[in-house]
């Protein structure tokens, strides 16, 4: 096995660093007047082919085993590294791909395709980079997302607690100053990755006045994982998703040198929700991705399995409900791109991201419930594939922002834009 994965590193990944370089996505063919491109470019073309069969040979064969175990699944972390799957958005400077939000939503939706709770491991470890990325300092970059490219390690990010997920602006979590440091005190739940980290994005309230705007109430800071007062809670239990690492985790008097503030004190707000500008789109690639898996095996299973004398596929009933999963696919896949192509050009993509996270999630669970139905009794069964992919579809209308809540996003991003004020 490791000569393979050798093999693969030695064949793929100088390809991978090439066209990882370029930051070329497919979208507008500028000047052209051809209006927008749905080609990928070559290199983009060889990054997804390289991702699937990394899928095809290293998730698939195993994903219902972790999903059994629970396992944290460090061995396909570990190839993923190798192959250069994850740090997707590290600077070249400092030995990253620095690629674009587009090509990561492109292997975001091949990972996903495999599994989902495999998948999200490895995307939680891009949602904790992403603070630092878009806020952290040159020696912050260096020390934090340098150590991630040297060895196979991941992040995670910190912000949902017990009582606060969707109103973020309840967070109790303080964190004062006393010195050169940071003292924090406090408690978050449902940080994937949790137990695992090498280390967190942490939001604290710095501002102890309830009256103070959110935007400027919060701190971000860089926690490393050994620091003494850092208790990882045990690893929740979860309905699907089951190899990705979800846990509370307690802060008790953990002291936080000045230099792992990131920006500033009061900047926190605004990191901790701009991040999910540039992590939404990959998100909505994987329920993209979750969702072509069961069109797949629906229609597989459709051809094979027969009633009343024919493949059930030749039932319109089940026909249309396959159309029907068809259409939310590649509509879902649409949007995505687009939120990731907007965020690309280096624009504020807050709308898109929330549609096509929000329309992704619940066309996926859509599709996935849809999927059951297509395998009858079967469908409800662990030996076969359907039952898990509707178990891990759910979790992608809460986290990152639950579907109501990207609604009021959206709705909001209009009602501004009709009074003139976006
Ligand atoms: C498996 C898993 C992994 C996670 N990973 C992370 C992580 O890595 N890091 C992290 O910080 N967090 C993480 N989360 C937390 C996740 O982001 C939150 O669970 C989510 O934001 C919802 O918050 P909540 O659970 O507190 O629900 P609540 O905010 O209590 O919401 C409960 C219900 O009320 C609705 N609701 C709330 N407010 C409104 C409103 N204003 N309008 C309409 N409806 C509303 C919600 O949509 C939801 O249906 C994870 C959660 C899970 C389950």
């Amino acid at each position: 096995m490791a000569a393979i994965s050798q093999l693969i590193k030695s064949a793929v990944r100088p390809t991978l660093r090439r066209a990882l370089s370029t930051k070329a996505a497919p979208g507008t063919v500028e000047g052209s007047g051809l209006g927008p491109s749905f080609a990928l470019t070559d290199e983009q073309t060889e990054i997804v082919d390289m991702t699937k069969k990394f899928v095809r040979e290293e998730i698939i064969p195993v994903a219902a085993q972790y999903d059994k175990t629970g396992e944290y699944p460090w061995p396909i972390i570990r190839k993923a590294w190798e192959l250069g799957l994850m740090n997707n958005h590290v600077p070249a400077e400092i030995g990253g791909t620095d690629m674009s939000i587009m090509t990561s939503c492109l292997i975001a939706e091949e990972l996903a395709y495999g599994c989902t709770g495999i998948m999200t491991a490895l995307e939680a470890s891009g949602l904790g980079q992403t603070p630092v990325i878009i806020a952290g300092n040159e020696a912050q970059k260096k020390k934090y997302l340098g150590r991630l490219i040297e060895e196979p390690l991941v992040a995670a990010y910190c912000v949902t607690e017990p009582g606060a997920g969707s109103d973020v602006n309840g967070v109790r979590t303080r964190a004062e100053k006393k010195g050169d440091e940071w003292v924090i005190n406090g408690q978050k739940m449902w940080i994937t990755n949790g137990g695992v980290a090498n280390w967190y994005f942490v939001l604290a309230r710095t501002n102890p006045d309830p009256k103070c705007p959110a935007s400027k109430a919060f701190t971000g800071f860089i926690v490393e994982r050994e620091t003494p007062g850092l208790t990882p809670g045990r690893k929740e239990q979860n309905m699907g998703q089951r190899a990705s690492d979800t846990r509370g985790i307690t802060f008790e008097d953990v002291r936080v040198p000045k230099e792992n503030v990131l920006i500033g004190e009061g900047a926190g707000f605004k990191i901790a929700m701009g991040t999910f500008d540039k992590t939404r789109p990959p998100v909505a690639a994987g329920a993209v991705g979750l969702a072509q898996r069961c069109l797949d095996e629906a229609m597989k299973y459709a051809l094979e399995r027969k009633a009343f004398g024919v493949p059930i596929a030749a039932h319109q009933a089940v026909s249309f409900m396959l159309a029907d999963m068809a259409i939310g696919v590649e509509t879902a896949r649409l949007i995505t791109m687009k939120s990731a192509w907007e965020v690309d050009q280096g624009r504020r993509n807050s709308y898109y991201a929330s549609i096509a996270k929000c329309y992704a999630a619940d066309m996926a669970n859509k599709v996935a419930s849809d999927a059951v139905q297509v395998f009858g009794g079967n469908g409800f069964n662990t030996e076969y594939p359907v039952e898990k992919l509707m178990r891990d579809a759910k979790i992608y209308q809460i986290y990152e922002g639950t579907s109501q809540i990207q609604r009021l996003i959206i709705s909001r991003n209009m009602i501004d834009a009709a009074k003139g004020k976006a």
